[in-house]
């Protein structure tokens, strides 16, 4: 396959001295709204029509079944699906995190509790590096920094992302400076200072720091940055595939009858319905259809409110919910995800704070997970739709939880904590009623 010309207009490589990228099977990026391809490079707008542009591939179709060994074979982690990345074929040799392969988890308890029949599964990714699903997108977004030369490592983040690049970047030996809003929970803050790059806060939403990002890219103090989810946006969006793929793999390479997948910016559910079609295209999963479902917080629900009003266009709203990974008012991707869960005939669907909550305790009293307050709302969703005869209780069902419970310990912290506090004897205890 022809190696890629980056496009003189591009901010100038900081090195090599040639100006071509390989990053495996892709070949260029087209635009989502009207096709037109441009190279390889960090370009995220369409200059014809300002769609987004999105990774095109020269994908290995022909041998379903040695493709499958290929995978199978291949490293415990995203990277045995490296045949379907934006990513250099030795990428497994260099230093990464090596994010992916997480559980998923038979949730029979969780099924009894929600009434489900079929099978009820839970695509556990706090069991990522840094604790949530962003580890996957991240470590696409690095290669493609990584070929264009950049030497700093950024991004706009609603908490989980600013980890995930910081861990990131410590390890590729690439220097970081990371955005988000100046309120977010401990356990994020701490999470994005500890791997010693530079964290900014941010007085503002996070549609603010996003449109901060916007403009420090345009200016030359941010010359050869690598803002994952601004310039680099086409690949690390990629990133988000795997988790198609690895569900479709662990449930013995067949397509689950249904999925809830969060919403902050809407990427995550495009890219696991841009998944699941390459693998029914590459002939790796028998094609039959599957339902998408979107989850969202009550108090930032712009995608569900137009979904449930009809619309096709998404109006942005200000964030107010415990949610704070989600909470993105202005979704990128917000009406492609109103297409997707129409096509496969899913919906989206919104909990308020206090479900986020409950199904947080109620995830982890039926399975043993502790989810952060994106993996509530998924849970929360599922139950009601559910409830709402929206989502099919006798089939097969995966809900994904995105992140780890001890990043959002303020969320359970005033409804959860010991049954009793006693001095150190038998009397003691028998008095708390616990003998
Ligand atoms: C970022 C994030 C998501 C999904 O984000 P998208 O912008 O929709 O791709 C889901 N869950 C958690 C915990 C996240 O941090
Ligand atoms: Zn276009």
């Amino acid at each position: 396959m022809a190696v890629q010309t980056v496009s003189s207009s591009t901010p100038e490589p900081a090195s090599t001295g040639a100006d071509q990228v390989s990053l495996g099977p892709a070949v260029s990026l087209s635009c989502r709204e009207c096709g037109e391809r441009v190279p390889l490079g960090p370009s995220f707008a369409c200059t014809a029509c300002f769609g987004p542009l999105e990774v095109a591939y020269d994908l290995p179709v022909g041998d379903p079944e040695a493709l499958r060994k290929r995978i199978e074979s291949g490293p415990s982690s995203i990277w045995r699906y490296a045949p379907l990345l934006p990513v250099p074929e030795d990428v497994a040799d260099k230093p990464n995190l090596n994010p992916g392969l997480t559980k998923l988890v038979k949730a029979d308890n969780l099924a009894r509790e929600l009434g489900v029949t079929g099978s009820l599964y839970v695509k556990d990714d706090s069991g990522n590096p840094t604790h949530s699903f962003k580890d996957r997108v991240v470590a696409i977004a690095v290669e493609a920094a990584r070929a264009f030369g950049f030497t700093t490592l950024s991004c706009s983040s609603t908490g989980n992302l600013a980890g995930a690049v910081g861990a990131a970047a410590a390890r590729a030996g690439l220097r970081s400076c990371v955005f988000i809003p100046h309120d977010l929970e401990q356990g994020k803050v701490v999470m994005a200072a500890v791997y010693g790059g530079e964290l900014v806060g941010i007085e503002g939403t996070y549609d603010d720091v996003n449109r901060f990002c916007s403009e420090l890219i345009g200016d030359p103090i941010g010359e050869g940055w690598g803002f994952v989810n601004v310039n680099l946006r086409p690949y690390y969006a990629e990133g988000s595939k795997t988790l198609a793929y690895e569900i479709c793999e662990q449930l013995g390479w067949r397509l689950p009858d249904q999925i809830v997948v969060p919403i902050a910016s809407g990427s995550q559910l495009t890219k696991i319905d841009k998944g699941l079609r390459e693998l029914i295209a590459l002939g790796l999963v028998e094609d039959r259809p599957y339902k998408i479902f979107g989850a969202q917080a009550e108090g930032c629900s712009p995608v569900s409110q137009a979904y449930k009003n009809g619309h096709d266009v998404v109006r942005p709203v200000r964030p107010d919910t415990i949610a704070k990974s989600l909470a993105i008012g202005n979704p990128a991707d917000g009406p492609y995800v109103l297409d997707i869960a129409r096509r496969t005939g899913g919906a989206v669907e919104d909990v308020d704070d206090a479900r986020v909550v409950e199904a947080i305790k109620l995830l982890a009293r039926t399975e043993g997970i502790f989810a952060e307050t994106a993996g509530g709302v998924t849970v929360g969703v599922t139950k009601k739709l559910i409830d709402d005869g929206l989502l099919d209780p006798s089939l097969e069902t995966v809900v994904l939880n995105t992140g780890d419970g001890l990043k959002t310990l303020d969320a359970v912290a005033p409804t959860t904590g010991p049954t009793a506090i006693i001095r150190p004897n038998l009397d003691s205890f028998r008095e708390a009623g616990l003998a």
